[in-house]
């Protein structure tokens, strides 16, 4: 593409930035759609904030995304954040409004997408997650966007369960769902689960041959219940791996990477995007 005096440009922010993925797929999908866009990184350190988005107003940055460590902190610097983001206390994605910036987080629509796609009555459906940082949060939000009836957390740090709990006190809908408990509870846990989630990092590359869940407590998830990684790489992972062999269908965290992407993009270009081209391009980057 050719950059002129025209071009539009949309970004990242976050500390670091280096190995963000967001610009590969947007970059992918705006050459795709021919549009006169681009999608750059913009690194910026904790404590600069406030500057980076005055200085954004003034170059006319039509909008962007955020990591760590601002997507807590810029929820006081916009006009207005969604519900999914004052729910999961995080946003990664800004645009620009009449009144000022506005904020959501698309990783809870991002984790429900492929989910959605599938043909099952959310409201009778148990989640088991596994995990309770900052992406446990998304997908909190995402399952009381879907309608399930409870959702179990599991984690193995009992004081920090209690202020995970604790931390939802702000939205009753999620608080009256929720039912936290210790990863010793896993064993009667699994066989009642129709949906298991693996919010931990266990099974990360270079560490591919973790599991949170072993396959001895693998083989007590019912055969049609639906495991889902939020991690990417390796892909499948070690707990997908033993999820299939005991025949529950599968999802990986690249859909989730990429949904979140697609609903991001969306709002920016206020048209559908190709979500083909962005899957493509981070499997070939990612070497899948
Ligand atoms: P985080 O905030 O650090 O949370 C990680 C959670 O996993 C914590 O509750 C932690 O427990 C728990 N944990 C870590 N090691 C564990 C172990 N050995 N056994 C049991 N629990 C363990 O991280 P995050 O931001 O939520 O990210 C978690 C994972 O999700 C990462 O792999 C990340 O790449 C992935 N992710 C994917 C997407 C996507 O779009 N696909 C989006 C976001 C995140 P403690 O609190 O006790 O340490």
């Amino acid at each position: 593409m050719q950059i002129t005096g025209k071009t539009k440009v949309l970004g990242i922010i976050g500390d670091p930035v280096e190995h963000s993925l967001s610009p590969v797929m947007h970059n992918a999908a705006i050459a795709n759609l021919g549009l006169d866009y681009i999608y750059v990184p913009f690194p910026v350190k904790q404590g600069n904030l406030a500057e980076a988005l005055t200085g954004f107003g003034v170059v006319n940055l039509q909008g962007f995304s955020i990591t760590i460590p601002h997507k807590q902190e810029i929820i006081s610097l916009l006009t207005e954040i969604s519900d999914d983001a004052a729910n999961i206390g995080a946003v990664n994605t800004v645009w620009r409004t009449k009144s000022g910036w506005k904020g959501t987080n698309t990783d809870a629509a991002g984790f429900i997408a492929p989910l959605k796609a599938m043909n099952r009555d959310w409201t009778k459906v148990t989640p088991v997650i596994l995990g309770n940082g900052g992406a446990a949060r998304a997908v909190i939000a995402g399952l009381t966007n879907l309608g399930c009836p409870e959702i179990h957390v599991v984690g193995r740090n009992p004081d920090k369960l209690a202020r995970f709990y604790e931390s939802w006190s702000h939205a009753p809908k999620i608080t009256s769902l929720l039912k936290i408990h210790n990863w010793d509870n896993l064993s009667s846990l699994i066989p009642a689960a129709d949906l298991l989630v693996n919010t931990t990092p266990v099974g990360m590359s270079p560490n591919i041959d973790a599991s949170p869940i072993d396959k001895s407590l693998m083989q007590k998830l019912k055969q049609n219940a639906i495991a889902y990684d939020l991690i990417y790489t390796p892909n499948p992972t070690q707990f997908l791996k033993l999820a299939k062999a005991q025949g529950a269908t599968t999802l990986d965290g690249l859909e989730m990477l990429v949904q979140q992407g697609v609903v991001a993009l969306e709002i920016w270009l206020q048209q559908q995007v190709p979500v083909n081209v962005m899957r493509n391009s981070l499997k070939e980057y990612l070497g899948l």
